[in-house]
C-alpha cells in the first residue's frame, strides 16, 4: 500500500483524500488544517488522523472534539508521498520541507510550474513522470483543455487552439470572493495564463487562450476552437470522446444547456459531492467546419476534474504502474467514474 498524507485538507485535499482512500493500492496516513472547521470534522468522521501546523493550537481541536495525531512534519515522514493542497504559493514554501525530508509530493494549480518543474496530465505524460521527485497537476482549466487536445492531436494532430475560458467566480463554499454582478475580465490583456500552462504538459501546442470571471460557482465553461492537421468530420470527432475514459459528452437529449443543470444531472447521478470528474462536452456544440476547423463549448467542474489525475500521478511517481492506461482503469474503477454520455 502507498502511503499517503494530504496537507491542506480543503476544497482539492479532501477530494483526493476519498479518492486515495478509495483505491485498493494506496491508504490515507494521515490529513492536515490549520484550524478548526467542519472540514476537521469531517476529516473525523471519515477516519483520516489529523495533523495540524502549530502545535499551540492542539486545545482548540481537543475542545471541539477533535482528536489531534500529532504536528505536520511527523505526518510527512510517515508518507511514502504528499499530495500538497494547500492554498496557492504555501505549496511553493512547503517544497524546502519535503527536500529535507526526502519525500516525493504533488502540488496543484495554484503553484508555478517551476515549484515542481514537471507539470503532469495522466493521458498526455504520465511516463515522464518516472524519476521525479516533485510533480504538479495543472489548474482545473488547463487540465481540462489538456484532455481535450491532447485527444484531438493524437487523433487528427492539431494545428493551433484558440479558446475562452468563462470562469466560475469562486466554489460554492466560498463567501468571500466574487464577483456578485459583473462579468470581470481577467485578464484584460491577452493571452490568459491558461495557454502557457498548457503548454506545461504539451509544449508543441499553438494556443492563445482569454478568460473571463462571471457569477457562478458550478464549473467553467470553455468555448473551444482548433485549427486540424487532418481532415476529419463531427462523427469521428464524437468517436475519439466516445472512446475517452475522461471525456464525457452531455447529449442534446437531456436537454441540458448549463452549468447549473449538469451539475444538477451529477447530483441525480449520485455522484460524491456532486462531483463531474471528466470534461463535459456538449454534444450538439461539437462541430467540424470545412473538414478542419473544429467548435466545441465543454464545461469543467473546477473541484473536481484534477482528483483522478492527482491519483495516477501517485502511482506514475511511485513507479508502481508504469503503463498510464493501467492506473486510469483503476482509480476510475475505484470512483466510479464512468464518463457521462
Ligand atoms: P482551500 O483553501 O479550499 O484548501 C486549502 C487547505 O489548506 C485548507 O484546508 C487550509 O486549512 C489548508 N491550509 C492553509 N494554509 C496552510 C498551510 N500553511 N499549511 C497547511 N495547510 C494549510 O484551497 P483549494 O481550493 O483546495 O486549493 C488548493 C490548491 O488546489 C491550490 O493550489 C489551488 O490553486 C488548486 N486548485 C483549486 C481548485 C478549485 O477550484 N478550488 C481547482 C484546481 C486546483
Amino acid at each position: 500500500m502507498i502511503k499517503v498524507a494530504i496537507n491542506g485538507y480543503g476544497t482539492i485535499g479532501k477530494r483526493v483524500a476519498d479518492a486515495v482512500a478509495a483505491q485498493p493500492d494506496m491508504e490515507v496516513i494521515g490529513v492536515s488544517k490549520t484550524s478548526v472547521s467542519a472540514e476537521a470534522y469531517i476529516a473525523k468522521e471519515r477516519g483520516f488522523p489529523l495533523y495540524i501546523a502549530d502545535l499551540s493550537k492542539k486545545p482548540a481541536f481537543e475542545k471541539a472534539g477533535i482528536e489531534v495525531a500529532g504536528d505536520v512534519e511527523t505526518m510527512l515522514l510517515a508518507a511514502d508521498i504528499i499530495v500538497d493542497a494547500t492554498p496557492g504559493g504555501v505549496g511553493e514554501k512547503n517544497r524546502p520541507i519535503y527536500e529535507r525530508l526526502g519525500k516525493k509530493a504533488i502540488f496543484q494549480g495554484g503553484e508555478d510550474h517551476e515549484v515542481a518543474g514537471f507539470s503532469f496530465n495522466a493521458h498526455a505524460n504520465y511516463r515522464e513522470a518516472e524519476g521525479h521527485q516533485f510533480a504538479r497537476i495543472v489548474s482545473c482549466n488547463s487540465t481540462g483543455l489538456v484532455r481535450l487536445i491532447h485527444a484531438m492531436d493524437q487523433a487528427f494532430g492539431v494545428d493551433r487552439v484558440r479558446a475562452v475560458m468563462v470562469r466560475r467566480g469562486a466554489d460554492p463554499d466560498d463567501i468571500k470572493r466574487g464577483p456578485i454582478d459583473a462579468i470581470v475580465l481577467n485578464p484584460v490583456s491577452i493571452p490568459s495564463h491558461h495557454g502557457p500552462d498548457v503548454q506545461t504538459v504539451l509544449p508543441h501546442i499553438n494556443i492563445v487562450t482569454l478568460a473571463m470571471i462571471v457569477p457562478t460557482t458550478f464549473m467553467h465553461m470553455h468555448s473551444i476552437q482548433m485549427d486540424l492537421k487532418r481532415e476529419t468530420t463531427r462523427d469521428e470527432v464524437l468517436k475519439v470522446f466516445e472512446d475517452h475514459s475522461r471525456i464525457g459528452i452531455v447529449r442534446k437529449a437531456t436537454g441540458i444547456k448549463s452549468n447549473a443543470q449538469l451539475r444538477e444531472y451529477t447530483q441525480d447521478l449520485g455522484r460524491p459531492r456532486t462531483d463531474l470528474w471528466e470534461n463535459g462536452v456538449f454534444e450538439e456544440s461539437v462541430s467540424v467546419l470545412a473538414g478542419k476547423e473544429f467548435y466545441c463549448f465543454q464545461a469543467i467542474h473546477q473541484e473536481a476534474d484534477v482528483v483522478p489525475e492527482n491519483i495516477d500521478c501517485i502511482r506514475a511517481l511511485m513507479g508502481t504502474a508504469k503503463d498510464p492506461e493501467e492506473s486510469i482503469r483503476m482509480t476510475n474503477k475505484a470512483l466510479g467514474l464512468v464518463a457521462i454520455g
